[in-house]
């Protein structure tokens, strides 16, 4: 499988015009990769800018979505929305989510479940085992194919210090002998140009979920540039 990179724009950048300079300098810089699958999860606002003709083989994700598919859950974008859009991955269960907005390993579950149903890609974040088997419990174990794994330890996401290669390596080992082999587990937690390749040869990860690095295109095609060689 060729190295999944997935960028997590968070709630950045501040204007369409920004969004629109990030996305076209990543899409022009990226159009010649050929191993590496590429997918950017900006904030829904800016969805209309993945429709141009520079999308090439970028693909879209966004960064939540909710259970319900309609009514009243002001505030909340349902899966047959994001569908609608172009939209093939969801993040669920970012330690952000988890953090500032209360989400529960209950709630993180049934998001899960229905990215399923929907047939739309789901992209688990967890820090720990126990998240892991509360996130994905009553998923049979043909529905893992399915799931992608992004292991995001908390003390790594934003902080300029990445989860060392050696115990993020063990980590990945543990979290594959629970699931399917099939299931692709990706990294997440201070990559960049420097350190991203090893996390893929090195500790073994199928790929890995960029945050701060994605917004700052030279870095982010600087990354996947550094993956392509190997
Ligand atoms: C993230 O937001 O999932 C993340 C990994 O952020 P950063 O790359 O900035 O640590």
């Amino acid at each position: 499988m060729k190295p999944l990179i997935v960028a997590n724009w968070k709630m950045n950048p501040n204007t369409l015009a920004e969004a629109e300079q990030i996305f076209n300098s990543v899409a022009e810089g990226i159009k010649e990769i050929k191993n590496t699958e590429v997918v950017i999860c900006p904030p829904y606002i800016y969805f209309s800018i993945f429709n141009s003709q520079l999308l090439g083989d970028i693909k879209v994700g966004a960064q939540n979505s909710f259970w319900e598919e309609k009514g009243a859950f002001t505030g909340e974008i349902s899966l047959p929305m994001l569908k609608g859009l172009n939209v093939e991955y969801v993040i669920i269960g970012h330690s952000e989510r988890r953090k500032y907005f209360g989400e529960t390993d209950e709630m993180i579950n049934k998001k899960v479940l229905s990215v399923l149903k929907q047939e739309l890609k789901p992209i688990l974040c967890i820090d720990n085992m126990a998240q892991l088997k509360k996130d994905l419990a009553e998923i049979n174990r043909e529905e893992f194919k399915k799931i992608i794994i992004a292991f995001e330890p908390i003390s790594a996401i934003g902080t300029g210090n990445p989860y060392d290669l050696e115990g993020a390596e063990k980590m990945r080992n543990l979290i594959k002998s629970v699931l399917e082999e099939e299931t692709p587990i990706l990294y997440g937690g201070s990559v960049n140009s420097q350190n991203a390749a090893g996390f893929i040869e090195k500790a073994g990860f199928q790929g890995l979920l960029i945050g701060g690095a994605s917004l700052n295109p030279k870095e982010f095609i600087k990354i996947i540039g550094s993956l392509e060689k190997n």
